[in-house]
């Protein structure tokens, strides 16, 4: 019995190990090219738990609910969203006709057991998937940075929309052939502008209610984080997002 409390604790330890780094690791984070998160000096050392009127239920006011289930997509959100991550998502696998079939997009979510806070339909409707209480299981494996923090949980810090969209030939060549995706209507590739307007609703209602700062930084895509990713691609026109510092 002993020996088995001694394997649990050394097993944890190992697990949470990278959680634990020191305070002046985070104060003077590694930085990566020409991009910085001089943020993160301030908001480190304060208690980054999200305060209790946070851990009610919010979804946006823009969106209908059409909730996947909490239990096999999420967890309850601990911290304050400190990111935005854009994706992609569509049903081609599944149906060349209907890709963006709403009852197909959320099948895949649950029987992939993944997550999203927020899907946004080629028409530019908001759906919520999951309130923003909710920890989506969105980002997977990855690093931001070079910060630990974030190694492999920008699930806890990111909010997570996905744009029902289809990416380039070869964004999609993991997914599709190139054959299916030739055959595809062209109508159905890229994002449409109500899409980009509806993003951008929501990204300042989001900052604003969370504190992000509104910038290139913190608005990020899956491919950033997660390099073997391609959303939302090369299709995706981040100048049409109205962000600070451009
Ligand atoms: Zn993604």
């Amino acid at each position: 019995m002993k020996k088995l409390v001694i394997v649990f604790l050394l097993v944890f330890f190992v697990i949470s190990g990278g959680c634990d780094k020191p305070l002046k690791d985070y104060l003077n984070p590694p930085t990566t090219g020409n991009k910085t998160l001089p943020e993160i000096e301030s908001k480190i050392p304060m208690a980054r738990t999200l305060p209790e009127v946070f851990k009610q239920e919010i979804v946006s006011d823009m969106a209908a609910i059409r909730y996947i289930d909490f239990e096999t997509s999420s967890w309850e959100r601990e911290f304050m969203p400190e990111f935005i991550m854009i994706h992609f998502m569509n049903g081609v696998v599944v149906s060349k006709e209907d890709p963006y079939n709403k009852d197909i997009v959320r099948d895949i979510f649950m029987e992939d057991g993944v997550g999203i806070n927020y899907v946004i339909d080629r028409e530019g409707n908001i759906l919520c998937m999951l309130p923003e209480n909710r920890c989506a299981w969105h980002a997977g494996e990855g690093e931001f940075l070079d910060c630990p923090k974030y190694t492999n949980k920008m699930n806890f810090y990111s909010i997570g929309i996905e744009l029902m969209a289809i990416g380039s030939k070869d964004d999609m060549l993991q997914y599709i052939d190139g054959a299916t995706y030739d055959s595809l209507d062209d109508s159905l590739k890229g994002f449409t502008d109500e899409q980009y307007e509806s993003l951008n609703l929501l990204v300042a209602e989001l900052c604003e209610r969370y504190g992000i700062p509104k910038n290139k930084d913190r608005i990020i895509g899956h491919e950033e984080f997660s390099p073997h990713k391609s959303d939302p691609g090369e299709l995706f026109d981040w100048s049409r997002l109205e962000l600070e510092g451009k």
